[in-house]
């Protein structure tokens, strides 16, 4: 099974991600977690993506389509997987669709969590991260049973960069411009599910494994 995950950045997709890969024994793949972990380590991908990512852009679809590409093609991506943050605009889209076609395969799930802006700040302002697993946790809705540790793995959790309020209201342009026609784009395929992401997360969950079941 093949899912991606659409949304607004913050609308809750790395946490509904999360579960859903434990629960269909898929991995979560996402292309942020991938270049905050380039970013860590210091990498020359890194260096370049944060240039971008600290400015709530895109990181450009040249670099970005090599990573998503080279994750999926590795062994443990052969049952399926979750997109999460990819694709982010169309031409990342015809990228995909076209290389999973010449494989004789397609995507069966885009889901698209809605949630409007403005509940998005408060969520994005409050959300700590684990650069180690890519775990997410939110001060006040999702907090860590210790503070300011990651659960899963025990590392440090972060405020990352682009989650400040200025550069958070950057991302949500972005995503309205490049991102949402995404939304016509899976429609038309017959393809998207909505789900309402303001409730509470396992009632989220809830409405994902009903799409998926
Ligand atoms: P995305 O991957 O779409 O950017 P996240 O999954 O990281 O979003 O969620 C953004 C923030 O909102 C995190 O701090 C997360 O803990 C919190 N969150 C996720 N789902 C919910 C929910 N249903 N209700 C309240 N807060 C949530
Ligand atoms: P995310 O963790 O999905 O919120 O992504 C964090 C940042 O990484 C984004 O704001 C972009 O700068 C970059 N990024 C992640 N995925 C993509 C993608 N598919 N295309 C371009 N940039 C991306």
């Amino acid at each position: 099974m093949k899912i991606i995950m659409l949304g607004a950045p913050g609308a809750g997709k790395g946490t509904q991600a999360e579960m859903i890969a434990e629960k269909y024994h898929l991995p979560h793949v996402s292309t942020g977690d991938i270049f905050r972990a380039n970013i860590k380590n210091g990498t020359e991908l890194g260096k370049e993506a944060k240039s971008y990512m600290d400015q709530g852009l895109l990181v450009p679809d040249e670099l970005t389509v090599k990573i998503l590409m080279d994750r999926v093609s590795q062994e443990d991506c052969k049952n399926g997987y979750i997109l999460d943050g990819f694709p982010r605009n169309i031409p990342q889209a015809e990228v995909l669709d076209k290389a999973l076609a010449e494989l004789g395969d397609k995507i069966d799930h885009a889901i698209d969590m809605e949630v409007p802006d403005e509940r998005i700040i408060r969520r994005m302002v409050g959300r700590r991260a684990c650069v180690s697993c890519g775990a997410t946790y939110h001060v006040e809705n999702v907090p860590p049973k210790k503070e300011g540790i990651c659960d899963k793995c025990g590392d440090a959790l972060i405020l990352r960069d682009d989650d400040r309020e200025e550069t958070v209201k950057n991302r949500l342009n972005v995503y309205h411009e490049q991102t949402q026609p995404l939304i016509e784009f899976y429609e038309k395929k017959g393809i998207l599910k909505t789900v309402d992401g303001t409730k509470d997360m396992m009632d989220v969950f809830k409405e994902i494994t009903e799409i998926l079941a």
